[in-house]
């Protein structure tokens, strides 16, 4: 993985803003590296060298409901989101 491809180099797995104010964030103590979330939004998320998710530049080029598809993917549900008002969209 390159760090170029960081959404930010500064918070790897985020929080990070995304489109439509949602702010996606992936807990790097409840991710196990299962890397479902890759394989549902590769344009979201990839894996970082300790196996932890990194939110990607890309990641607007992937739709919110995607992106929470991918959050609801994991299996430890280490991926956070929450919309423009600061409430939580997923997990409930
Ligand atoms: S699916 Fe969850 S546990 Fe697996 S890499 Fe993504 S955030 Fe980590």
């Amino acid at each position: 993985m390159n760090n170029g491809n960081l959404a930010d180099q500064s918070k790897p797995s985020g929080p990070i803003k995304v489109k439509n104010g949602y702010t996606v964030y992936v807990d790097r103590l409840l991710c196990i590296g299962a890397a479902t979330c890759v394989a549902v939004s590769p344009k979201a998320f990839d894996m970082d060298p300790d196996a932890k998710a990194v939110v990607l530049k890309t990641v607007d080029g992937d739709s919110i409901e995607n992106i929470i598809e991918a959050a609801k993917s994991c299996p430890t549900s280490a991926i956070f989101i929450t919309d423009d008002k600061g409430n939580r969209v997923f997990p409930k």
